[in-house]
């Protein structure tokens, strides 16, 4: 695995959360983008060579949503980026990692995801990503 690229963010409502993070980053969001897949809006922040991705749930049953109803707002997952997603899932399968998706699919930001269940990462939701070519 390489870098954390981003570390990914629920919040209640982005009206109120990209000025904040404007705010406490000194940075603009330089992007926002639906992942209609995922019932989610996502806001980017650049961080240093790292990226903040704020995750607003367009849907009340959402996995966002649940995520924030249950837990409230904050850290939601730690994204690193990877080569090879395909090599890298095979190789966490092999290490006994239970993955969340059977294939890698496409996520915001023009990347190819994959996330682990947090039952295998001490409770903390990893995704892999890797830039679309
Ligand atoms: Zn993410």
């Amino acid at each position: 695995m390489q870098k954390v690229e981003h570390i990914g963010i629920a919040v209640k409502d982005l009206t109120n959360s990209i000025p904040l993070f404007e705010k406490l980053l000194n940075s603009t969001c330089y992007k926002t983008e639906s992942v209609e897949s995922e019932q989610v809006s996502t806001a980017f922040f650049r961080s240093g060579s790292t990226k903040i991705e704020l995750l607003e749930s367009t849907d009340p049953d959402g996995v966002i949503a649940k995520f924030v109803n249950k837990k409230g707002e904050g850290i939601h997952h730690i994204a690193f980026e990877v080569d090879d997603i395909e090599q890298e899932m095979e190789r966490l399968r092999n290490e006994g990692f239970v993955l969340l998706n059977e294939t890698p699919k496409p996520g915001a930001d023009n990347k190819l995801v994959c996330f682990l269940h947090p039952k295998t990462t001490n409770g903390v939701l990893i995704e892999l990503c890797m830039e679309r070519k």
